[in-house]
């Protein structure tokens, strides 16, 4: 029977297996695993790609974000807006250099941060708004932009989910004042393993940056802050090297099985699809519908060997690890709505048109 996987690493990694061999080749051969060649290139690269000026490799995406406040100064007794509707790294970053999120719920639409939302919940120790680029589409980041300014508080963005989204055709993860982004194995820039990067085109948060994933030393045994060790491993960065290379094909590839899917399902009225904010785009890092029959489809397509998954089945607000913020179910409706009726329908390089036409025809054959 058709197996549709919701994503096949082994597929999408194996076109690279001959680079890869060689690339660990060359490292075995050089000997040099930390701070090398494949970083400084790998780092100008992406700085590149995301049309930012400078661009430090860090060893994962949270690191990337807890780095970024770091940098920025922020700590204990801020406040940092971040979306109700998140992966819980977001908040995580914030607790990290003692800082307290501040929830804004989302716009049911786009499912990203409403920027309208915003300025009710600023107040003196506010110092920075988290912009989470969520499901591969960027926030409306104009508008945040100009709250920003408006209150001379940070834009950071978590910009794990959009590597090149944009808004205003402004790319993603150059439109904060720094931003944090992830290559996890699954994200569309995935590594073998870990990895992360901060982007910034400010030179002063770029030094601070690469001090902190290193110890706090810029001279090696002179330590001038309280660092982490957060490196981006030789190895990792260039395996991404590799990748990079084709991350905006395989981005216009997913935005083209993703017009499959909406024009397959436009007509579903048990269906809920994703709307783009004006202006903005996405590169479907994840493509999620909702339905009232959430459950049940998603037990249906399993039955029918199509795999789906939930992103995300319980909020940070009402996930143990913020039990002491104190919020309970129904302070952010929107959020804890959206975890009850989303599902992520598969999507990626592994995937061919033919396969989303059979999801689509399976989902729509479900509520016949
Ligand atoms: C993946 C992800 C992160 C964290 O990245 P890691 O590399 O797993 O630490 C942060 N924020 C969002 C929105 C993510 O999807």
């Amino acid at each position: 029977m058709r197996k549709i996987e919701f994503l096949d690493l082994k597929e999408i990694n194996k076109a690279y297996e001959n680079s890869f061999k060689d690339v660990l080749l060359k490292i075995l051969t050089n000997g040099w695993f930390i701070l090398g060649e494949n970083l400084l290139e790998f780092e100008k690269e992406y700085a590149a790609f995301s049309n930012s000026k400078f661009c430090i490799g860090v060893a994962n995406g949270l690191d990337a974000l807890t780095i970024s406040l770091k940098v920025l100064g922020i700590g204990p007794g801020d406040e940092v807006i971040v979306p109700s509707n998140t992966y819980i790294a977001s908040w995580l970053a914030v607790t990290h250099v003692g800082a307290t999120p501040i929830p804004v719920e989302p716009n049911l639409k786009t499912y990203n941060i409403d920027p309208t939302l915003i300025e009710d919940k600023i107040t003196p120790s506010t110092k920075a708004i988290m912009a989470v680029n969520l499901y591969g589409q960027a926030c409306e980041l104009d508008k945040i932009k100009e709250i920003c300014t408006k209150y001379s508080i940070y834009l950071v963005e978590d910009n794990a989910q959009a590597q090149g989204a944009t808004c205003n055709n402004i790319l993603t993860g150059s439109y904060g004042d720094i931003s944090g982004t992830s290559f996890y194995p699954g994200k569309n820039l995935g590594a073998i393993g870990d990895a992360g990067a901060i982007t910034t085109n400010n030179e002063l948060y770029m030094n601070q940056a690469s001090v902190y994933r290193n110890y706090g030393s810029r001279v090696k045994y002179y330590n001038e802050c309280i660092g982490y060790n957060s490196r981006l491993d030789e190895l990792q960065a260039a395996f991404l090297r590799v990748k990079l290379k084709d991350l905006i094909s395989q981005n216009n590839y997913r935005v083209s099985l993703a017009n499959i899917y909406i024009d397959l399902l436009k007509n579903n009225i048990n269906i809920i699809l994703p709307k783009l904010a004006n202006d903005c785009t996405s590169i479907y890092h994840i493509f999620m519908i909702r339905t009232k029959n959430r459950d049940s489809l998603q037990k249906y397509l399993q039955e029918r060997n199509i795999q789906t998954m939930i992103h995300y089945p319980l909020p940070p607000h009402l996930q143990e690890a913020y039990k002491s913020l104190n919020f309970k179910k129904g302070d952010f409706p929107i959020a804890e709505e959206i975890a009850e009726t989303c599902l992520s329908l598969p999507i990626g390089p592994h995937l061919t048109y033919d396969d989303i036409e059979f999801v689509a025809n399976n989902i729509n054959s479900f509520f016949q």
